[in-house]
């Protein structure tokens, strides 16, 4: 309330670059507000004073710094045709998106969501990224980023920025890859500005599984607050949620749950450990433990389903000793952290029904009664979850900051 106070008398500064710290944090508890209105609401300015405790003058001064950024825009509340000055209620831009974007060791993805996180446009490409070098990876993305964003600017829509999701350790400050041992990658500064040139928003770099863990947190209709999130590609990743907020500990890296030990003895690993999770429980694991492998892993997979359907044993086998080690890791965690609930995506989940007994079962033995069966779920996004967590990311630090925006040049 002391800023509202404050606010009140506060003086348009004027020029970007010179707003002060309270208008900025108004200006965000505006934008905020308006963003949790339910769709298809349209607050008033008047609405928007009484909801924060700024007053009108205050509000309608913030509101035209949204207005000029583009980032909201206004909209008529009564019927066309009505005598008097009609009703003025503000909502979202629909036409400013930002664009997630992932790569993984199978393939390249790229989204674009509006504002409130509907996804506009999704296209996947396979691709083997192991062992390639960086740049002509990012290139190619750079291409699938540059087709979506002509789509959106074909129907009127400007790209502000993008996240990058990759199955690896990041240093989000310095855009480079620290570690991704299934793509090969290490200490790879990657090019981000090459991905959408000009955003004025910039791209922001991800952990795979914590963007996707964003993603659930956003998009599950009534989740729990704290939770982990699986998810399975070639490596296994996972993404703390503790009391709705991302957990990524000392330098963000928090949630390896691919590298925790469950075979002391077993094999070697990707990160230069032994008997990590990844080695018994990610996709080329199952695969190779199942008898198959050399194709494509949209192909391994249809072929490993159908395997289970038939009742082939080996696949059968494969799955249940995945499941099983997974529930070994996860228990683990559970007591570590005192988590209750997970949600598995990748792999897992479109195993789903194969993999949850055994899973089920390893958990009721290494840890019982902490998860129980109907707290095991799976993801409410599918496979646009990492791109879409991370395009999520990009609108909530804009919410949280949307001066950045302020002052920018409003693109036909
Ligand atoms: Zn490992």
């Amino acid at each position: 309330m002391a800023n509202s106070t404050m606010a009140a008398g506060a003086p348009d500064t004027g020029a970007p670059g010179n707003m002060g710290d309270v208008r900025r944090s108004n200006l965000a508890l505006v934008l905020g507000r308006i963003v949790q209105s339910s769709p298809g609401t349209h607050l008033t300015r008047a609405q928007v004073a009484a909801a924060t405790g700024l007053t009108k003058a205050s509000v309608s001064s913030l509101v035209l710094d949204l207005l000029d950024a583009g980032i909201i825009r206004e909209i008529g509340l009564n019927p066309q045709g009505e005598r008097g000055r009609p009703g003025v209620g503000v909502e979202l831009n629909p036409a400013k998106a930002v664009m997630g974007m992932e790569i993984n060791v199978d393939y390249i993805a790229a989204g674009l969501t509006d504002l409130s996180g509907t996804l506009l446009l999704h296209q996947t490409r396979e691709r083997d990224n192991r062992n390639s070098a960086a740049a002509p990876v990012v290139a190619e993305l750079a291409a699938l980023a540059a087709e979506l964003r002509a789509a959106a600017g074909a129907q009127g829509i400007q790209v502000l920025g993008g996240g990058l999701a990759v199955p690896g350790l990041i240093d989000d400050k310095a855009g480079a890859v620290l570690m991704a041992p299934n793509l090969g990658w290490n200490s790879e500064a990657l090019d981000l500005g090459s991905l959408l040139p000009g955003a004025p928003l910039g791209i922001t770099l991800f952990n795979e599984a914590n963007a996707a863990a964003l993603a659930e947190l956003r998009y599950r209709p009534a989740g729990a607050a704290d939770f982990l999130f699986v998810s399975g590609e070639v490596g296994v990743g996972g993404g703390l949620v503790i009391g709705s907020e991302l957990f990524t500990g000392p330098d963000g890296h928090a949630g390896e749950l691919g590298h925790v030990v469950v075979l002391p003895e077993g094999v070697g690993c990707s990160c230069g450990g032994t008997g990590c999770l990844e080695t018994v429980a990610g996709q080329d694991a199952i695969f190779a433990a199942a008898g198959l492998g050399g194709h494509t892993r949209s192909e391994n997979l249809a072929r490993l389903l159908s395997a289970l359907a038939e009742g082939d044993a080996s696949a059968a086998n494969a799955v249940g000793q995945a499941g099983h080690y997974l529930g070994v890791a996860v228990a683990s965690t559970a007591r570590l952290l005192n988590i209750s609930s997970v949600v598995l995506g990748g792999h897992f989940a479109i195993l789903g029904g194969w993999l949850l007994p055994s899973l089920t079962e390893s958990l009721a033995r290494y840890a019982p009664g902490k998860v129980p069966p109907e707290n095991i779920g799976l993801s409410a996004v599918g496979e646009a979850g990492a791109l879409l967590g991370a395009a999520g990311s990009v609108v909530r630090t804009l919410v949280e900051a949307p001066h950045r925006l302020r002052g920018q040049a409003i693109e036909a």
